[in-house]
This record gives C-alpha cells, structure tokens and sequence, in this order.
C-alpha cells in the first residue's frame, strides 16, 4: 500500500477494521473459470426475481428521475405503516437495512460506548461499531442460536446497543418468544435492542416473537428493522426500514444522508407491498424448498442446521473449502463461512427446485458421491 495511505489508517484507528465480504458475483466467476451458466447461493437473493408490481413502478417512475427524491420519503412510510399497523412517525426507512444499522450506530455510539452481539452473527454491526470506536462484545453461541442470556450478562453501564439478529445470519436460527420476554424484563432502560428481521416474512415457526408489538405499545428502547432485500426480492433497489418509538428515531435522523433512499426505492416500496401474490408465492417456494435441500443433504449424510431463512448452514467438515471451490469451477456459487468463525460449514441460500437440484448434483460431483 503507498505511504500515505497506510498513515491514514494509522491516524483514524481503523487499522483493525475487516471490510464486508460480499457473495462473490456472478460474473467474476464466469470471468475466472470461463463458464457461462452460472447460479448464485451466496447472497440469500430471491429465486423468483424481483416482485413485479414494483418492477412496474420503477418503469413509471423513470421519467422523474431529474427530481431529487423526497427526503421523508413520506409516501413509502405511510404505505408501510399500513402494512404493519403502526403509524408513519414510527418508520425510519434507510438504503437498505444496513445503511440503517449505520445511521443507528452513528447515532448512538462513540469511544467508551460497547456494543453487544453475537458471534457468528450479521458482520455488518462490527463494522459500524469499529467505525464508531465503539467496544465490540461477542457472545457465543448456544447450539448454533444466539444466547440471549449471555448477551444481557455481557450488558454494562457502558452498553448502548444489542443487535438480536433473528433468524439469525449464518445459522438461520431463532430465538423464541418466550426467550425474548425473558430478555427484555432484564435488559435495562440505557440499551437500545436492535432486532434485525431481515428474514421475518419467511419464517415459519409459531414460537417466533412479534417483537413489532413492544413498537405498538410505546416501549422506549426497542427497534425492529426489516429489509425489501430478501422476500420482496429488491435487493439491488437497496431498501430498508426500522421500526420504533419516534424518539428513538430521532437521532437516526439527524445523521441520515438527505437522501438515502432514492427515487425508484421509494416507488418499488410502495408497490411491493400490495403485491401479496409475489410474498405468498416467497414464502411458500422457501419453506417449501428449503425442506427439499435439508433433505438432500440428509439423504448424502450432511448435518444441516434448521434454518427458518432461505438459507442453510451445511456442515462439510475439513472439506468445506474444498466443496466451496468445486462448486464455483461447476458454476454454483455458495458462501464459505471461515469469516463468521464456522469454517466446517458452507452457507447455501435456497434456490428455486431447479437451482436446488444443480447444487446437490454439483456436490455430488465434487466429493464423487
Ligand atoms: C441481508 C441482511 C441485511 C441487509 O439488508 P439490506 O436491506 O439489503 O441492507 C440485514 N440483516 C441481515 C441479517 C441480513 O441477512
């Protein structure tokens, strides 16, 4: 690295910051290995595309993109307060859910604050903390779950965030509503509790929480965040929203770009939200699909972790990155997990059946099953 770049990082601290690796994209991989057919189950992505009906709204929306969008975004907030019976003054909507775990974190913390969550968890909320010279607590897991128990030992005067995120990224585990009740009685008033749902519409579980209703009641240091990235399928759009008390947003409003959420996000929003048959359909493909592949790879002697996402922590044991990288060379692109610290195990977002079937053969190929 030149001179000088290195003296910067020196002078800002983040020396120790590891950026976010994404899924590798299709194209590299094509790229790499000269192959022309290539399916991604790396990004959680959604196998049916993207909704249409915000699809239709982007294309209405085209000839307005010389205006600046609506910094309140106020027709999107008012349409999701709709959807989810809460009012408008409750809705924070961000550039995507991680542009809102940014703004949360510039908001509430600096040096000498901490900030606690789980290992093997979204990375997203250590980079923020890093960036903030917040203290990172890590917890750890219990059977692949997040402890919640842990988490609130771990809480200090200091602690100004907890990010519960459930179902959790990688290991497509819950924490219950029983666990949850438990863990907000003992949480104390000066830590907010981020829950980041960014898979909520896909599971299936009757013991998940509906955390919405701490929001609905007027509890005070609560924030749900949710995303349009996974079962509305518009993750490019880069769409997301947090819930909570108006005074909690507040301050994610003061540190918000002035206009995060761009113009054809706004209108695909808006869309996605009426277009129920496109989230029926998402839902029922994943809970559908993602039974076939833990099957699959129960049936080739894989250990699978219960996932309640469209995705699925596989364990290929020393192999794992041996399997990562046959596949890439057959074209399926998975995502290895040795940054979440759980590199026995691949990350396998659900496909369509089509895409399922490709993956399972692919793997029975590389390990010559
Ligand atoms: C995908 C994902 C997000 C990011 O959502 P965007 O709206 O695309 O930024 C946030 N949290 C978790 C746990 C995710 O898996």
């Amino acid at each position: 690295m030149a001179k000088h770049g290195s003296c910067l990082e020196h002078q800002t601290g983040l020396d120790q910051l590891e950026p976010y690796v994404p899924g590798t994209p299709i194209e590299e991989v094509q790229r790499k290995y000269g192959l022309e057919d290539v399916i991604k189950l790396a990004s959680n992505e959604n196998p049916l595309g993207p909704s249409p009906r915000a699809v239709e709204a982007i294309r209405d929306a085209l000839p307005r993109l010389n205006f600046y969008p609506d910094g309140q975004s106020y027709y999107l907030r008012r349409a999701l307060a709709g959807f989810l019976e809460v009012e408008p003054e409750q809705i924070a909507v961000g550039n995507g859910a991680d542009g809102l775990i940014m703004q949360t974190c510039m908001a509430y913390l600096c040096e000498g604050t901490e900030v606690v969550v789980s290992a093997s968890s979204f990375p997203v909320y250590d980079i923020y903390t890093h960036v903030m010279r917040a203290r990172l607590v890590k917890t750890p897991l219990k059977d692949y779950g997040i402890d919640l128990e842990a988490m609130t030992d771990a809480m200090t005067p200091e602690t100004r965030l907890v990010f519960v995120c459930n179902p959790n990224n990688p290991t497509g585990t819950i924490v219950t509503a029983d666990e949850v009740t438990a863990f907000m009685e003992r949480v104390p008033d000066h830590v907010l509790v981020v829950f980041d749902e960014a898979y909520y519409e896909m599971v299936e579980s009757d013991a998940y929480p509906e955390t919405l209703e701490y929001v609905r009641q007027g509890r005070g240091n609560v924030m749900v965040m949710r995303t349009y990235s996974k079962a509305f399928g518009l993750a490019g759009i880069r769409l997301g929203y947090a819930i909570a008390a108006p005074e909690v947003l507040a301050p994610l409003n003061r540190v918000k770009e002035p206009f995060a959420v761009n113009l054809l996000a706004q209108a695909a929003g808006v869309a996605a939200l009426e277009d129920r048959e496109f989230l029926r359909r998402t839902v029922e493909t994943t809970q559908r699909e993602r039974r076939f592949l833990r099957q699959a790879f129960e049936d080739l002697g894989f250990e699978t972790i219960p996932s309640e996402t469209n995705f699925m922590l596989v364990r290929f044991g020393p192999d794992a990155d041996q399997v990562h990288e046959g596949l890439m060379r057959r074209g399926v692109i998975v995502r290895p997990c040795t940054g979440y610290a759980l590199p026995e195990f691949l990350r396998i977002t659900v496909g369509s059946r089509e895409q399922n079937e490709r993956l399972v053969l692919a793997v029975e190929d590389v390990l010559c099953l």
